[in-house]
């Protein structure tokens, strides 16, 4: 009767407490901005308060004095920096010996704790919300990833992921091994319009929030300035991964770096262009025209051709060219571009946010390199109602820099404020 009693008790318990959480008050904070960069109006303001309810962004502006004080009074306030383009699973591949080492003596299990400490970094670095572009070998590792950090199990930004990529054979690493070697392969691999539609749908099926395509391969650089390639795809297979993905309601992003890898991708209809390095002048005509993305993850191409060049190849200084020009015709050509870094194509210890100085660089004002992290950034995933602007109603997704971003666009390299969904991971 006694065991009978307490438990009764014990039960009655539980469903008080259960009942209390559902009806607990959202945590309030107040985050003082010294200046605030909203990434809706054209303006930076000065002292702004933001009010935080739980995970979402409920005012901004002079606030209500309830809550607790962040004081950022000295810092410049932004939306959560967005990257549309990372290898949570990869840890740097500038040597084709590197990318083998990873995907033959690492296991996919280690490999995915890298990941996570990979994810976290991405976070502090200010990148609340990430595209992840495929795996490299790692199978579906990213939709795990993407799990635990959703479930809280881990710190990490909001993750849209790719999972295998697809690619036909002879095409994608590891190559070069003899036939009777049997190795692991960068991509899901397949050859003909129905094994096509196959992957994408069992990628679906395991999590794929985006279907990736590497369309070309092999690149060379013509006398005439055109940077030239193979492209990997018939267009039967290119236009029935498409077709496939988005009668499923997904979208296709498209590794692209030269001239038929984006001619074939922009005719198959894909949702973004990945590198783009050269693109013809009439495709930019028809990306602007159809609203295809243009992702042009610049930093890494510097970053290696840098290094090759010293090595003694200095034609990757050249390909380094014809992608500024391609960047400014593409601007010229009101095609739209979203913030992508290719990160693990890099090491993670390097801040994806040196993407920014080449933007500018390049011709974009700081206003403009911004939005491509944010505001455009967001509007490439679907996710416009959610992040990329700090407004009401939004996820409290807010970084923030000891400088203005408008007079030194670097000092994104020095995000010392995150917060994520009203939790702070990052405080200066
Ligand atoms: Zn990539």
């Amino acid at each position: 009767m006694k065991t009978f009693i307490s438990a009764a008790l014990a039960l009655a318990c539980l469903f008080f407490e259960s009942a209390f959480a559902q009806t607990a008050v959202p945590r309030v904070l107040q985050i003082k901005c010294g200046t605030l960069i909203d990434g809706k109006n054209e303006n930076a303001r000065k002292n702004i308060t933001i009010m935080v309810e739980g995970e979402r962004i409920a005012a901004v502006g002079e606030g209500s004095g309830k809550g607790e004080v962040i004081d950022l009074s000295r810092e410049t306030c932004l939306p959560g920096l967005i990257d549309t383009h990372t290898h949570v699973l990869l840890q740097g591949d500038i040597t084709a010996a590197d990318y083998d080492a990873q995907l033959l003596k690492e296991s996919s299990e280690y490999r995915t704790i890298v990941a996570t400490v990979n994810a976290r970094r991405a976070l502090e670095y200010g990148f609340t919300t990430i595209r992840d572009l495929e795996t490299e070998g790692a199978g579906y590792a990213d939709v795990d990833v993407k799990k635990a950090i959703n479930n809280g199990v881990i710190p990490g930004p909001r993750m849209q992921v790719a999972t295998r990529a697809l690619d036909v054979t002879g095409a994608y690493p590891l190559t070069g091994y003899a036939p009777n070697v049997p190795v692991p392969h960068g991509v899901q691999v397949v050859d003909g319009a129905d094994d096509a539609r196959k992957a994408v749908r069992e990628q679906i099926l395991y999590g794929a929030d985006w279907i990736k395509v590497y369309s070309d391969r092999s690149y060379f650089l013509r006398s005439d300035g055109v940077l030239d390639d193979i492209p990997t795809f018939t267009m039967d297979e290119l236009r029935a991964i498409v077709d496939e993905a988005h009668r499923e309601k997904h979208k296709v992003a498209s590794h692209a770096m030269a001239l038929n890898g984006v001619h074939n991708s922009v005719e198959a209809g894909v949702d973004t262009i990945e590198h783009g390095n050269y693109i013809a002048d009439a495709d930019l005509k028809k990306m602007a025209a159809n609203g295809i993305w243009y992702v042009p993850t610049i930093f890494v191409g510097a970053y290696v051709a840098e290094g090759r060049a010293k090595a003694g190849a200095p034609v990757w200084l050249k390909m380094l060219d014809v992608h500024e020009d391609t960047f400014r015709r593409a601007m010229k050509a009101g095609v739209k571009i979203a913030f992508g870094t290719d990160a693990g194509g890099f090491d993670w210890g390097i801040d994806p946010a040196k993407e920014f100085a080449y933007m500018v660089k390049w011709g974009m004002t700081p206003a403009q390199a911004l939005r491509s992290a944010t505001s455009s950034a967001a509007e490439l995933l679907g996710m416009q109602d959610q992040v990329g602007t700090i407004e009401n109603g939004k996820f409290a997704d807010i970084v923030a820099v000891p400088g203005d971003p408008s007079a030194d666009i670097s000092v994104l390299e020095r995000v010392d404020f995150v917060m994520k969904a009203g939790t702070v991971y990052r405080k200066p």
